[in-house]
């Protein structure tokens, strides 16, 4: 019955994780999940309350394919604010999701054989969506000694003929690092030299930079004559805590933008008419919100931080923004727990599931075996019993 794409499908990893953790509890056992990338806190109540009112007033129909005017609006009213470049309502398109957006802008971009690069540690979906868009991930191993960074050296090595895009995420998904100016002008420099490679900017975190130092700092920044060929990749979901809603949305050139809108029209039609609505809404309210989690989310950052800490095995990245700590493992691989080797993080992971019920994101989910991804927008307590439940594990390896 299943084509061959679908019969090499897997469930996205971080989806089928948090799933995993909710059966276990449905089981009765007291699982605390460190897994998905979301925050524990509630939807703001601007939107939450627009959101009702969408309701109310019957704001209820099938809207443009690519997103209402209003909305397209205010989102490159706000591209103007974070990035200092100004978008026409044309040059923007909402969709649900931006995990769907950043699909259907590869989608749009590849032809069979096209590769993209990525690097290590990505984000648990990149190299599946680029396979799924027809296209070949060519992902570039980053580890400890490039900070799990690209440098603009390994990116120019990577492009070959056949590279059509370029993917990344900053803050980063799974290591909340970020890249500086400096940084992000040499991966400029290196792209201007090929002007065939569309860059995709995911810039999903970047409103939750830890120090408050403002939004993160992107290529756009350093060179807006990328304009042309970059898609700025946002949403509602991580900023405005608005997961379920299925916002997202990209600014790029009007080609690919109307392509995209395109293929949204024959594929979901549009995003919810509701949650454009609220998040309508979040994107002229909620400035003081982000600021008031962004002190939140700090504290538990320094406090998750030292709560590890009383692991001293484990070596800790101090992430910059988003809400993961990616956590060095490796002194732990090749140890055995009750006749069970530890070969691998995913072995790893499995115990501290099955046994002590923590749930983590495996690193070799993202690229890199030796680690563990775990988010911090849970409370305090959580990350204290979920630490002295994994102590407790590791102090019964042989
Ligand atoms: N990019 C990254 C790096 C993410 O972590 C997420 C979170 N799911 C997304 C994109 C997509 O977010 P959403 O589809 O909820 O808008
Ligand atoms: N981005 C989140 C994560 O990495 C949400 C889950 C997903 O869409 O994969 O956990």
């Amino acid at each position: 019955m299943l084509s061959k794409v679908a019969e090499n499908l897997k469930t996205s990893p971080t989806l089928f994780l948090v799933a995993r953790a909710k059966e276990l509890q449905a089981q009765g056992h007291p699982v605390i999940s460190l897994t998905v990338g979301e925050p524990d806190w509630p939807t703001f109540s601007i939107p939450a309350q627009a959101g009702i009112e969408a309701i109310q007033k019957n704001i209820t129909k099938y809207t443009a394919a690519n997103g209402t005017v209003e909305l397209r609006k205010a989102i490159a009213e706000k591209y103007k604010r974070d990035l200092g470049i100004t978008y026409t309502a044309n040059e923007v398109t909402v969709g649900s999701g931006a995990k769907f957006i950043i699909f259907a802008a590869l989608a749009m971009i590849l032809d069979p054989g096209d590769e993209v690069i990525l690097h290590s540690p990505y984000w648990v979906s990149y190299p599946t969506m680029v396979e799924l868009a027809g296209g070949i991930p060519k992902i570039v191993f980053c580890d400890e000694k490039e900070n799990f960074k690209m440098t603009a050296d390994q990116l120019e090595k990577a492009i070959t003929p056949n590279t059509k895009g370029f993917l990344f995420c900053s803050p980063s998904n799974p290591t909340g690092l970020m890249y500086t100016k400096e940084e992000l002008k040499a991966f400029a420099e290196v792209l201007r030299k090929y002007p065939r490679i569309v860059i995709l900017s995911d810039d999903i975190y970047n409103s939750l930079v830890l120090d408050d130092s403002g939004i993160a700092p992107n290529l756009l920044h350093v060179a807006p004559d990328l304009k042309d060929r970059l898609v700025a990749i946002n949403g509602g979901s991580k900023a405005y805590s608005m997961t379920g809603w299925r916002i997202g949305w990209a600014a790029g050139p009007q080609r690919l933008i109307k392509a995209m809108g395109d293929y949204q029209s024959q594929t979901t039609g549009a995003a919810s008419s509701i949650a454009q609505h609220a998040v309508l809404a979040a994107l002229n309210s909620c400035e003081p919100d982000i600021k008031n989690v962004l002190k939140i989310l700090n504290k538990r950052k320094v406090a998750a931080m030292e709560e590890f800490k009383k692991i001293p095995q484990l070596k800790i990245s101090n992430p910059d923004g988003a809400f993961y700590l990616w956590i060095n493992i490796k002194s732990f691989l090749g140890k055995t727990y009750k006749s069970q080797k530890i070969e691998t993080d995913k072995d790893f992971a499995e115990i501290l599931l099955t046994q002590f019920y923590v749930a983590t994101v495996p690193g070799l989910e993202c690229g890199n075996n030796g680690y563990l991804r775990i988010s911090f927008a849970t409370n305090e307590e959580n990350i204290v019993a979920a630490v002295a439940r994994m102590k407790e594990f590791v102090s019964q390896l042989t």
